[in-house]
């Protein structure tokens, strides 16, 4: 199946990134972990070796491909050693904050941050969520109002992935209102901007190794060509880029699920009980069956859905209904396999135990299981389509 999806020239760069991975990936993941950081070097490395900076064009010094096979390479080659932390910053990067500048950014606007973020120098932050509401990004209070030289910004984000270490993160926020609701724009700011601030970094559940942070503005000046897009665009921007996002999720989530299927064979091979082998058991066996096929389907879903994104062609619906099916998928699947480790599966040195905490946020990122879930009921609610149409 998986040969059908990918081509020889996917198999070839599979194979830089699995050098990558093995040699400065899997043996820092620790190391990250303790630190609660992903070092810095890393995003150069990863860029020296084609892994980061797919989608940004090549006189920017990046690959300039728009086909996202590239990048689900890339995903799975982290998910196999279960780099959640790494994969999920890299998205980030490449799947957010690249694809808005590469999409509505300026030529100047382009010229300054994607040569950066191709050579693995400059790492980005999108930051949307407030400490009351992430759901609701209409309800948004973070504000910019209009100097004579640019923007000022007042307010604060939460839970801003790469919030800690970014050099530049995209902030919505409300620079006008109607029918009571905010109008939004989004905005390049440096973090080395005066009016800046970093909160801590907060200690979470799982994905240990990125950093999370709070961040504040307070009267935070930036010129006037740091609005991205048009003014009072910005919510119609993060919905024509929310179908490319939750397919991004949809996706690490099935690797990972997939990945925590393949540790679980060979753990349940090895391992006996009762003189047998636990994958001996019928029960054993039956539940990695329905695993395997579980995945399976979704992955052929998946691929579909990736190949429509190559084409344009994907939906918003068709991209919440991948993203709440396959992180639900996810947290069954590495919940049962976690089980058929036993008391193993809870210790840290095993992968399947990491990869057990590192799960759980994806139902809540990018959008909660019950917003894809609204998200595709109103669309069956609302009127119905002519069957002849
Ligand atoms: C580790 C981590 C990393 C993150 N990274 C980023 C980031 O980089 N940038 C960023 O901007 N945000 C980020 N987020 C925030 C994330 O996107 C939000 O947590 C998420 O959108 C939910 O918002 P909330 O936490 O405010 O929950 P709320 O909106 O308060 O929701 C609480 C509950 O109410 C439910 N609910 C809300 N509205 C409805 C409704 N209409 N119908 C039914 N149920 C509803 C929700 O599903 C949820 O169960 C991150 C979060 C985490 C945990």
């Amino acid at each position: 199946m998986t040969h059908c999806f990918y081509g020889n020239d996917h198999e070839d760069f599979r194979r830089t990134v699995r050098t990558l991975v093995e040699r400065s990936v899997t043996p820092k993941l620790e190391e990250w972990d303790e630190a609660r950081m992903i070092d810095r070097s890393l995003w150069k490395e990863a860029a020296r070796a084609g892994a980061v900076g797919l989608r940004i064009p090549e006189r920017f010094g990046g690959a300039g491909t728009d086909d996202y096979r590239f990048r689900c390479v890339v995903q799975e080659e982290l998910a196999e050693v279960g780099a959640a932390a790494l994969a999920s910053s890299i998205a980030i990067n490449e799947d957010i904050v690249g694809s808005y500048l590469t999409r509505f950014g300026t030529d100047e606007q382009q010229s300054r941050w994607l040569p950066g973020m191709a050579a693995g120098e400059v790492v980005t932050s999108i930051a949307m969520t407030e400490p009351g509401g992430g759901s609701d990004l209409r309800g948004m209070r973070t504000a910019a109002r209009r100097s004579r030289t640019g923007w000022v910004l007042d307010g604060a984000k939460t839970f801003i992935t790469n919030g800690y270490s970014s050099d530049l993160v995209i902030v919505a926020a409300r620079t006008g209102e109607h029918d009571g609701r905010a109008r939004l724009s989004l905005f390049l700011v440096p973090t080395d901007t005066p009016g800046f601030q970093r909160g801590r970094k907060l200690r979470k559940l799982g994905l240990h190794a990125q950093d999370t942070a709070e961040l504040f503005f307070d009267e935070l000046r930036v010129p006037a060509d740091a609005l991205l897009g048009e003014e009072g665009a910005g919510f119609e921007q993060l919905t024509a880029q929310l179908p490319l996002e939750r397919l991004s999720i949809a996706w690490r989530a099935m690797v990972a699920a997939e990945a925590a299927v393949r540790w679980t064979v060979d753990y349940t091979r090895e391992r006996t009980a009762f003189g047998q082998r636990i994958i001996d058991f019928q029960h054993t066996r039956f539940r990695l069956a329905e695993l395997t096929t579980e995945v399976e389907v979704t992955r052929s879903h998946l691929e579909r859905l990736i190949l429509e994104l190559n084409e344009g062609t994907l939906t918003a619906v068709s991209g919440a209904k991948a993203k709440w099916w396959a992180t639900e998928l996810q947290n069954r699947v590495v919940a049962a396999c976690l089980q058929l480790h036993g008391g193993y599966g809870y210790m840290e040195e095993y992968k399947i135990s990491r990869a057990y905490a590192d799960a759980r946020v994806q139902t809540l990122v990018g959008g909660t299981t019950e917003i894809m879930k609204d998200i595709i009921g109103r669309g069956l609610a609302g009127p119905r389509p002519r069957r002849d149409a």
